[in-house]
């Protein structure tokens, strides 16, 4: 069978993985054996999200009734009922949904009705608390389906702790100095800072991810923390780019998420708060892009874009702009200008005498038919460039991972 659990937290406290988690230890406590869990992402940019649109499907055998039982349970026992925003679904499934649903959930959008309809077609038992959104995710979940997945590794504290956490830096940039590539996103070494834990009020430790639980459990082994009272290994499609649609200028739509080509328009722009923009165009029309100031040293390499670049850009299009994820440069020409050239007789920079007329010295009157060529260095060469570790959303795939298709 097929669990799907989702949105039981809030930002005052829980984490539906760590209600996974829990769910996983009372199901194997019960006599019913799990054979896969795991932790699906679903589209970055949907409003009702507490953090990081995350929802869960367990794949176990035994009882339904008896599962679905303690499911249940495990939801109204642990779920932030009091949040006005947290409105939980449980799908419990013999059979596995269409991939579609999934598929729409992690690139566009769904409505609870949809989810309802998928759930009835495959005769799923459905369970809705409060407005019951939470099953979009649930039955996202369990519809999930790729070729492409990698491994987290979750550590919990106890829900009731809400402090600060207490691991060691030193022995965290040791984990992803021993395992990266393998593992990634524990710490951001070009920002000097810790990735691998929230600093919110929800019982995660901290996180390693990476493409396979052996390197997951390598990194751990690194980590030296308070002790967890729960570690799991999730399957998932974090790490991935599956929210990314291919698309046209023309064809973008408000709240998804794309990869796609076009020619660099203008100079890109630093303005307030740090952020930095240019227009992209290709030949349906053009878009706003956008390097937020977060992203801090990719910013530089958006700086040093110039109009007629060849690039592709994969970022989310919200309120008419993307929000850059990564880049590839395709083509960078050398920048080419011409400026008045020097007198050759007194040095003095010579000013134009008219439209097609050459340049002419206004002190001592020399003429010159050629302007002076100026070739300027780029700073900037072909290939890819991603924003740091510590401002990667979920689902973006880290460079380390390999480098995207054409
Ligand atoms: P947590 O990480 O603990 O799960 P969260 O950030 O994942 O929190 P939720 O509290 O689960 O956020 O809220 C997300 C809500 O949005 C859920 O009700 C989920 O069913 C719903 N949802 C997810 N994807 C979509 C989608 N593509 N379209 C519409 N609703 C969605």
């Amino acid at each position: 069978m097929l669990i799907g659990i989702d949105d039981t937290d809030s930002p005052a406290g829980m984490c539906t993985t760590y209600l996974g988690a829990v769910l996983i230890y009372r199901l194997k406590e019960a006599g019913i054996s799990v054979t896969g869990q795991h932790l699906i992402r679903l589209n970055p940019n949907v409003i009702y999200k507490t953090r990081g649109n995350a929802a869960i499907c367990i794949e176990a055998e035994g009882n339904t009734d008896e599962a679905f039982r303690i499911a249940a349970a495990c939801i109204e026992e642990l779920a932030e009922f009091d949040e006005k925003k947290t409105n939980p679904g449980l799908v419990v499934s013999v059979t596995k949904f269409p991939v579609s649903f999934y598929l729409q959930a992690v690139t566009g959008f769904c409505t609870i009705e949809e989810a309802e309809t998928v759930c009835r077609a495959a005769g799923a038992r459905v369970k809705k608390w409060k407005n019951g959104r939470g099953i979009i995710g649930a039955t996202a979940a369990i519809a999930a389906k790729q070729a492409d997945m990698t491994w987290e590794l979750l550590t919990y504290r106890d829900p009731a702790d809400k402090g600060e956490r207490s691991v060691e830096t030193d022995s965290l940039f040791r984990a992803e100095e021993e395992t990266f590539p393998h593992t990634w996103d524990t710490v951001d070494t070009q920002n000097n800072c810790i990735v691998c834990f929230p600093h919110t009020p929800d019982p995660v430790i901290f996180g390693i991810r990476g493409e396979s639980p052996e390197w997951v459990k390598k990194a751990r082994g690194y980590v030296c923390s308070q002790k967890p009272i729960l570690e799991v290994i999730y399957h998932t499609n974090q790490g991935t780019d599956a929210h990314l649609l291919e698309g046209t200028i023309a064809s973008l739509v408000d709240g998804c998420s794309y990869r796609l080509s076009g020619v660099v328009a203008n100079t890109p722009e630093t303005g307030r708060g740090g952020h930095v923009s240019f227009l992209l165009s290709d030949a349906s029309g053009g878009v706003r892009c956008m390097a937020y100031e977060p992203t801090k040293g990719f910013r530089d390499i958006i700086r040093s874009l110039a109009p007629g670049d060849e690039i592709t850009i994969c970022g989310s299009y919200k309120n008419e702009s993307i929000n850059l994820e990564k880049i590839r440069v395709i083509t960078c020409p050398e920048i080419v200008r011409q400026r008045p050239p020097l007198c050759p007789t007194c040095g003095k920079r010579m000013k134009s005498d008219g439209v097609d007329k050459g340049w002419k010295c206004r002190r001592c009157k020399t003429r010159a038919d050629e302007p002076e060529i100026i070739h300027e260095p780029r700073t900037i060469s072909p290939g890819w460039y991603e924003v740091p570790s510590s401002a990667r959303r979920h689902l973006a795939k880290p460079l380390c991972r390999g480098i995207p298709p054409k």
